[in-house]
């Protein structure tokens, strides 16, 4: 393409120039302000939804997360769409509970192969993980060492952890963003003071209950029983299907232990759960293992937990 003078005349001209300059002058300008943003706000990936809230406290405006497995999701069979590989591909941090979730171990892989400068943050650096409690009743014990090594995933659901996590994501963000060092520092310790107060007050809610042995039918509550003198019987092995002989089972352990509820977790099918609670004369009650508004989801369930085991 050739660029032919458009105008003979200077006077004519003028005009058009100056509007030209401005036009030019503004293009750039927001065109800084734009990627002045871009490049100040860390993109952050985190695996489940309980993370994305620790995220969100501690890198507040200064991180914009998106989540993985989003809510409804079950996070041991999950599989991400093409848009949130996209995203990952043009994130600066990926946030993984770290702790043996199956939609981490199958696809972390694959994942950094699309983005190989994304930091890695270990939500569960530093947290001894439990050992999952081994079912009396005939489980496939095989499997789930596989699958887990024999340790619980579900670490998260403890306030006195979660003030691990929220330090981690501290030390990642202040690594990644050091300008913003003094904010996360901050935010993390407004946080610790909530989940410490939060820890106080789960354990005076749960302190008076009678019944401190619980059935679920999704094994995700152990490290929230194990934090408040509670113990968890767990119907299912992370996602498989009862036999019925292990149904039986479980019906025979809930009627020794006079277990009324079963407490179900909105991922997962509670036709066995349905079952179990016709067969001891009970009903299914919901807890969510992985709702995004973490307190306010933990205040609830201890609710609901208060409230059953009554
Ligand atoms: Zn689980």
């Amino acid at each position: 393409m050739t660029i032919r003078p458009v105008c003979t005349r200077r006077v004519v001209c003028r005009s058009p120039l100056l509007l030209l300059f401005f036009v030019l002058f503004f293009v750039l300008f927001f065109h800084g302000c734009t990627n002045r943003q871009k490049t100040d706000t860390l993109q952050v990936v985190a695996s489940i939804e309980p993370l994305v809230y620790f995220v969100d406290r501690i890198g507040g405006e200064r991180v914009s997360v998106s989540v993985m497995v989003p809510a409804g999701g079950n996070p041991h069979t999950y599989e991400p769409t093409p848009k949130q590989m996209a995203l990952f591909g043009r994130s600066d941090l990926f946030v993984k509970a770290g702790s043996g979730v199956e939609f981490e171990l199958d696809w972390m892989g694959r994942l950094l192969d699309l983005n190989r400068s994304i930091a890695v943050c270990n939500a569960s650096d530093g947290i001894l993980l439990l050992p999952m409690e081994e079912q009396e009743h005939d489980s496939p014990v095989g499997e789930h060492h596989q699958e887990h090594g024999n340790l619980d995933p579900h670490f998260w659901l403890s306030p006195s952890r979660a003030r691990l996590i929220a330090a981690t994501l501290e030390r990642s963000l202040s690594a990644l963003d050091p300008a913003g060092k003094a904010y996360y520092a901050a935010n993390l310790a407004t946080l610790d003071r909530e989940l410490v107060s939060l820890d106080r007050e789960i354990r005076s809610r749960l302190a008076g209950v009678s019944h401190r042995r619980f059935l679920v039918f999704h094994p995700a509550w152990g490290y929230f029983a194990h934090d408040f003198g509670l113990s968890q019987i767990a119907a299912e092995v992370e996602g498989k299907t009862l036999t019925p002989r292990q149904l039986q089972r479980v019906i025979e352990e809930a009627r020794a232990e006079g277990i009324r509820v079963v407490f179900v977790s909105p991922q997962f099918s509670t036709a066995q759960a349905a079952a179990i609670a016709r067969d001891i004369g009970g009903k299914t009650v919901t807890v969510d293992p992985l709702a995004r508004n973490y307190q306010e989801n933990l205040r609830h369930a201890t609710e609901v937990f208060a409230r059953s085991l009554q």
